[in-house]
Formats: structure tokens, C-alpha cells, sequence
């Protein structure tokens, strides 16, 4: 165990008690996600991120993923809020296509080496491309990566698109996990919802074709709380479902209404909406549990909104109240988080609004040009470095969001070291503050909390400089550095206030620059209800000649930001 500073601890008390007022954390892996800096990468800057990514980073072999995000469908459902369009013109899929291929063959060697364990086509419904489209994309990337012989292939179909021919291209291409969107078996229910009348028939017809192909890894979703269904409506028809059809999965999720989904379906009231909700909340879990048990299925309890049952197919972890809370897939199941996988993991996606995560390198995020899936051009990309510190604090968020114990095995596994390596200043701030019980040196074993609790046990994992700058976007002072320049004209890079000269801005940050060396001056959100002029504070020590005039700096800058603290910046 080692020592921590009181002031430090003192100092990050009141940032977490003021981020927790001003943020309210919704959950703990929230936190992996947060204070980050986007920038605008080409496809080659992409490549240089993966050319650099560790082939093998960590004690365990890397699990590699490709997703494909299609992002089309038949008809939009009300209910989504997905990234999803009506492919209303050939030509739309056309483009789409040949920007995807133009992807895979300019990042193709850059990513030599990696061997690709599962293929995920997701979207949207990956199922209303063509059969040759599908082929087409799908021989790219068989051409252009290197994927593990059986390598996993799964895709997202909507029943009522699929067709014989469609199903067996897939399967030439290797597709063997498939999954369908029922929501609910009620036709009139799904043609309220803008689904077509999707009826029992069809999704028959869907299990039958797979069957007769042999095809038995099958998962479909159901939705709780859609306007006209009732939940012992909904929990019947997942019993039919298993009964008739024993899919290998299901994910049962509660329904998280749009502003437009209240509008239409409960005339603009959310008081409405939550008072139909009750009963899918209420008796929604325990009818599902008792659904496992009749069937001899998992039931994972899930987080947040999703719950799901599933054939045993490896030894579960039981908790005490019966259900499994993490699920450790099988090796080539895709995911796309290394804690469900205890593994390294690299995930490379391709299609509007795919995520990649370069393990130790980077997050990325693929964009059509202009954000426009109709306008011409390349790819483009959105992202922000990561280093190991970055993945960790991504998987320890998740893991201790659900469950109170780490392994130490099990990290070191992903990124080699102990906890305390990457984290020494959190670590000893949970010793510190009794957040940490036990002393069995295979685990760290957090004190039991509730699910809000652990949130803010979690923030201490988390750099300050990323709770500052939530803080500050909550409050609409955005410390990007596009923002500063605006807040802060005609002041910019290039000024000069005696020998002292603004080299640069960059996240929450002014880089100076003196005959006698340089400093950065970090700006900070104020904590202080009420005040939204930004402290500065200084990185680096000017030398004793340039203090005065630093000072002066440093005055004129706290000047301008309030000038313009009531000007809104751009986000
Ligand atoms: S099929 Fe799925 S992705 Fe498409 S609109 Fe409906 S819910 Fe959204």
C-alpha cells in the first residue's frame, strides 16, 4: 500500500462531489467514455494508429473483431434510436459499398499480422443489402484480412427481408449466428410500430429456413413496453418462442422512448409512458427468471436495460440472487469489450458510425464524408489516441460496475501488470477511503455498494483532466481548443505579452513559450455553483526572471475569459 497525498485526496473529493452534482452519472462504464477530445483522421491516419497496434500486447493472445455496421432498414420502428436510414435508392447502396471496400483496401496493410477471429454485420438490418452485395463486401474483406479458419461470423436479419436466397449466400460466405429482431409477435402491435405486420408466420418461416440449413445458433430480441402489449403478453410469447422454436438466445430489452415515440404513442407524456412502463419493470425480471428455470435456460440479469436468457453452454458464475452477472464469452465470441473477453482486444468497425478500439492506440469512429451517407468522397474517421492506462480504466469500470471483486489473474492477463501499476494514486485513494476490503493478494475486493455508490467509487480511476472537462461541457464551457479560440479573440496563438509568446492551444490547455523555457496554463471548470469563469493554473516552473510578467499573463487571460465568460462557445 502506498502513501497519499492529503491534499491530492482533498482536492479530488470536492471535483467528484462537484462532478456528481453537476453530471449525474448514469452509470460506471459511462465513465470509460468521458472528457475526450475528438479529432478528424484520414484513412491513412487510421492505418499509421493500426500498423503501430501490439499484434500481441498481453499475456493472453489478442481477440480480434471486424464489425460492419449497415446502417439500412426496411422501414424505421418507431421506437429507434438507432443510426439506421431507408435505403430509398440503389445508388445509396451502391456508394455505400464502394466506400466500405475502399476502406478495407486502403487500411489492408496496415493490418498485416492480425489474425481476425469473428466477423459481426450489424446495423440497422444488415439483411436488406442484396445477396450480391453482401458477397461482394463480404469476399473484400475475406480477401484483404486475415481471418482464422471457422472464423465466427454473425449478422443482425429483420424477418420479414430475409429470403432463401440471402441465407444461403450467407452461409457460403460462413455465416453461422444469426439473429432477428420479433420485439413482439403481435402483427397489429408491429405495424403500429412502422415493422410491417410481423406476425408468428413469419418469424416461423425465418426459424424453419434455419433449420432445414441446420443452423441452430439462432437469437432473436424482444422488447418490454412497446404501446399495446401488456408483460404477461410479452413473457407468453417468449415462452412460445423457446417452446416452439428453442432460439439459442434471447435479449429482452426495456423500451427507452424517444420525444417522438411519446408523442405518438402516449400523447406527449412520460408520466403516461412510466405508468404503462410499472409492470414491464416490476414483474418483467421475475417472470423471465421463472421463464429460465421451466426451459433450462441462463438468465443474465443483465445492466441497464437489457436482460437475457440463453442455453447453458459453459459453467456459469450464480450469483446469490440465482442470476449470472458476467458472462465471459467462449474465445471467439464477439464482443466488443476486453472484460468480457479477459483478453487483449482489438475491434476494427467499417460502415456509418462503426466504432474500432485499437488496443493501446486508439478509439475511432468511421464517418461518412460530411456526415452524409449521400455525398460523395472517402471514408473519414473521428478519434482520439488511448494508451493501456485507457483500456484498463475502460475494463475496470465495467467489471466493477457489475460485480465487486477484480481478479488479479484476470487483468494481468489483458495488460500484463496489477492494477496498482496503472493505477497507484486511485488505488491508494480506495485504501485510503475503505473502498477496498480484504487482503487476499489475488483480488481486489471492493466493499459491497449500490449501483450509485460505486459510480463514485469508480471516479477515482478516472484522470481529473476528463471529470473537469464533463464538468465544464455541462456548464457550456467547452475547454476544447476550438472553443478557447473563440472565447479568447483576438488573443490567440502568436501573441505576445513581453518575452512571453501563446505558442499553441490544445484540450483545456495554452502552451507559452519564454527565452528561458516554456509552460502550459491549464484551464479548469470553477466547482463553485454560480461561477463560470475558468481557473488557470500553471504546468511547468517559469524561471525566476519571467514570474512577474507570467502573473500578467495570466491576469490578462483571466480578463478575457470573463469578458466573454456569458459569450456561448462552440461546442
Ligand atoms: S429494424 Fe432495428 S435498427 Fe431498424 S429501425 Fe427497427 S429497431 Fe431500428
Amino acid at each position: 500500500m502506498i502513501g497519499v497525498n492529503p491534499r491530492w485526496l482533498h482536492r479530488r473529493r470536492a471535483l467528484h462531489e462537484a462532478f456528481d452534482r453537476i453530471c449525474e452519472p448514469p452509470d460506471g462504464s459511462w465513465l470509460a467514455y468521458l472528457g475526450r477530445h475528438l479529432q478528424t483522421w484520414s484513412t491513412a491516419e487510421v492505418a499509421a494508429r493500426w500498423a503501430r497496434a501490439d499484434r500481441d500486447p498481453g499475456s493472453s493472445p489478442a481477440v480480434n473483431h471486424v464489425y460492419l455496421h449497415v446502417p439500412f432498414c426496411k422501414s424505421i420502428c418507431s421506437f429507434c434510436n438507432y443510426e439506421r436510414l431507408q435505403p430509398r435508392r440503389p445508388a445509396l447502396l451502391r456508394r455505400y459499398e464502394a466506400r466500405v471496400i475502399e476502406a478495407i483496401e486502403q487500411l489492408a496493410p496496415s493490418l498485416r499480422g492480425i489474425a481476425w477471429h469473428t466477423l459481426y454485420l450489424g446495423g440497422g438490418t444488415p439483411s436488406v443489402l442484396p445477396a450480391d452485395q453482401l458477397r461482394r463486401i463480404v469476399t473484400a474483406l475475406d480477401r484483404h484480412l486475415d481471418f482464422v479458419p471457422n472464423s465466427s461470423r454473425y449478422i443482425e436479419l429483420d424477418p420479414a427481408v430475409m429470403s432463401p436466397g440471402r441465407l444461403d449466400a450467407l452461409l457460403s460466405l460462413g455465416f453461422h449466428h444469426f439473429s432477428f429482431g420479433i420485439q413482439t409477435l403481435q402483427a397489429g402491435v408491429n405495424a403500429d410500430h412502422d415493422r410491417g405486420a410481423q406476425g408468428p408466420e413469419i418469424v416461423g418461416q425465418r426459424f424453419e429456413e434455419l433449420r432445414r440449413r441446420d443452423i441452430h445458433d439462432v437469437s432473436c430480441d424482444f422488447l418490454m413496453g412497446l404501446a399495446g402489449t401488456t408483460v404477461e403478453q410479452i413473457l407468453d410469447e417468449i415462452r412460445y418462442t423457446i417452446a416452439t422454436w428453442r432460439p439459442t438466445w434471447i435479449d429482452v430489452y426495456m423500451l427507452t422512448p424517444t420525444p417522438s415515440y411519446l408523442d405518438r404513442h402516449f400523447g406527449g407524456s412520460r408520466a403516461a409512458f412510466d405508468a404503462h412502463m410499472g409492470p414491464f419493470l416490476e414483474r418483467g425480471p421475475p417472470g423471465l427468471a421463472a421463464i429460465a428455470r421451466q426451459f433450462g435456460y441462463v438468465w443474465n440479469r443483465g445492466e441497464g436495460h437489457a436482460l437475457s436468457l440463453y442455453e447453458h453452454r459453459q459453467p456459469p458464475v450464480i450469483d446469490d440472487d440465482g442470476s449470472q452477472p458476467n458472462v465471459y464469452g467462449e474465445f471467439t465470441a464477439y464482443t466488443q469489450l476486453a472484460s468480457e473477453q479477459d483478453a487483449p482486444l482489438h475491434l476494427l468497425g467499417l460502415g456509418t458510425s462503426a466504432r474500432s478500439r485499437i488496443f493501446g492506440q486508439g478509439w475511432v469512429e468511421y464517418r461518412d464524408p460530411g456526415d452524409d451517407i449521400a455525398a460523395d468522397g472517402p471514408a473519414c474517421w473521428a478519434g482520439h489516441d488511448v494508451d493501456l492506462r485507457d483500456d484498463a480504466l475502460c475494463y475496470l469500470v465495467h467489471v466493477l460496475r457489475d460485480t465487486d471483486t477484480l481478479s488479479i489473474d484476470r487483468f494481468r492477463a489483458v495488460f500484463g501488470c496489477h492494477p496498482r501499476a496503472l493505477f497507484p494514486d486511485a488505488l491508494a485513494a480506495w485504501d485510503a477511503e475503505g473502498v477496498v476490503v480484504g487482503e487476499d493478494p489475488s483480488q481486489v475486493l471492493l466493499a459491497p455498494r449500490s449501483r450509485r455508490d460505486r459510480v463514485r467509487d469508480l471516479l477515482w480511476l478516472v484522470p481529473e483532466e476528463r471529470l473537469e472537462w464533463e464538468i465544464g461541457r455541462r456548464l457550456g464551457i467547452s475547454l476544447a481548443p476550438e472553443a478557447l479560440a473563440a472565447r479568447l479573440h483576438p488573443i490567440g496563438p502568436g501573441s505576445t505579452f513581453g518575452d512571453w509568446r501563446i505558442e499553441r492551444l490544445s484540450p483545456a490547455r495554452l502552451h507559452l513559450q519564454h527565452p528561458d523555457g516554456g509552460v502550459a496554463l491549464r484551464l479548469r471548470p470553477p466547482l463553485v455553483p454560480g461561477r463560470i469563469v475558468p481557473d488557470i493554473v500553471v504546468e511547468g516552473t517559469p524561471s525566476p526572471a519571467s514570474v512577474d510578467t507570467l502573473r500578467a499573463v495570466v491576469r490578462i487571460l483571466r480578463r478575457a475569459l470573463g469578458a466573454t465568460a456569458g459569450r456561448r462557445a462552440p461546442a
